[in-house]
């Protein structure tokens, strides 16, 4: 082959590995952030396979090459760089063990079949390549904070390679190969790290961003899109497994005269207070629990436990009541106290959706503000008075 064609052929082979490559890690990324939940669970599974396919596409390329070119990854070595960075980037990205020890055997495989006898360095060779893979597998969150360890890293599984290869054939002849060959290598490299790391940000991006769309802006309690989604869940589960919930709802008394004597912004760290007593209170439930602003002054806890006992439902309903009239705000010179109406309701299986659950508690509520405020009702006929 003349000069001129072997660059040629080069830049060629190295373009098509930058677009397999950036093609690969979109699709990890794809994987990632599969919408289906029922797809998701069997993701690793996925994920195990189609990687491992995908090495076994690059192998056999490598090793149909050596039957036509002089050197066993084809004139430029190509695919033994793309394995290089895939290897990495699968070996740090997707924190699958056995994603280890499919590159480790499939690299062996390839070496025993070049080198059959395995003679000392080569062995050696081998065993830092191992040692290299399980490094960067342990310490892949680390590495994936920072860059700059991640193209050391890269660096060294790239150099421990390209060693451990040299053993098996020899360094070719051509001057300007190992030009081409670490040339290409950083350059896909450098195409690896910074698509994975920047598709990683925007990911990270995304979670926080449905963070936020789950989350109420004044309070930080979940809001009522999240508290929907929830409920949804826990019926679900109700009606699949049996296991109970039910569902506290709580509305501030008389807040608007709270606005109207102290200010919105008064009202507002009320609002806060509150939210942060609600919150402490399910954080501190010995059940599953959680809290939501479900509107304005409405606040509402999901509790993962079986209140069909109503003397167990009203310690809890009436145990929220009392936090909040506990709860006093120093004002200038005046003292600021609140009160709340709570309504709870049961997972049940006569309910036909999670929605009439939570209708049963708008009702029971409804009648603790109609009986006088400041009290509990428990599955809409039992009314307790304020103490
Ligand atoms: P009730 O006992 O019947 O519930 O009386 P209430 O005054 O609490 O009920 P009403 O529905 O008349 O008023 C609710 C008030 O809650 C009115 C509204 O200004 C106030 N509110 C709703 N959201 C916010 C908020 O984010 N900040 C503040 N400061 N007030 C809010
Ligand atoms: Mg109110
Ligand atoms: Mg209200």
């Amino acid at each position: 082959m003349k000069p001129f064609d072997i660059w040629v052929s080069f830049i060629v082979s190295l373009i098509t590995n930058m677009i397999v490559l950036s093609g690969t890690i979109a699709f990890l990324y794809w994987l990632e952030e599969l919408p289906n939940p029922r797809v998701k669970r069997v993701k690793p599974l996925i994920e195990i396979a189609l990687s491992t396919l995908y090495f076994i596409y690059l192998w056999g390329q490598s090793w149909l090459s050596s039957g036509i070119a002089a050197n066993a990854f084809g004139l430029h070595w190509t695919f033994l760089n793309m394995i290089i960075v895939s290897m990495f980037l699968i070996d740090v990205y997707l924190d699958i063990w056995l994603e280890v020890i499919i590159e480790a055997t499939l690299m062996l495989l390839y070496v025993l079949f070049f080198t059959p006898a395995l003679p000392l360095y080569t062995a050696i060779y081998y065993v830092a390549f191992v040692a290299v893979l399980v490094a960067c597998y342990h310490r892949g969150k680390l590495l994936l904070r920072h860059t700059a360890l991640m193209y050391l890293a890269l660096g060294v599984l790239g150099f421990i390679t390209l060693a451990l290869i040299s053993c098996l054939f020899g360094v070719p002849t051509d001057p300007y190969f190992w030009i081409r060959q670490i040339t290409a290598l950083v350059i896909l490299s450098i195409v690896g790290i910074e698509y994975t790391l920047s598709s990683s940000r925007l990911l990270k991006r995304n979670a926080q961003a449905n963070k936020m769309a789950n989350r109420d802006g004044l309070t930080l309690l979940d809001n009522f899109s999240k508290f929907d989604k929830d409920l949804a869940e826990a019926h679900e589960q109700f009606r699949v497994d049996r296991k109970p919930y039910a569902i506290f709802e709580l509305d501030i008394d008389l807040f608007k005269q709270v606005n109207d004597n102290y200010g919105h912004l008064v009202g507002n760290t009320v609002l806060k207070a509150i939210a942060q007593e609600l919150a402490q209170f399910a954080v501190s439930s010995p059940y599953p629990a959680n809290a939501y602003r479900i509107g304005g002054e409405e606040f509402c806890l999901i509790i993962h436990a079986d209140f069909s006992d109503s003397d167990a439902a009203f310690k809890v309903a009436d145990q929220i009541r009392q936090r909040i009239s506990q709860l006093s705000f120093s004002i200038g010179t005046s003292t600021i106290n609140v009160t709340a109406s709570v309504g709870q309701a049961n997972s049940r299986l006569d309910h036909y959706d999670a929605h009439d659950v939570y209708k049963m508690a708008d009702r029971s509520l409804y009648l603790s503000k109609q009986h006088g405020r400041n009290r509990v009702t428990l599955e809409g006929n039992t009314i307790m008075g304020a103490n």
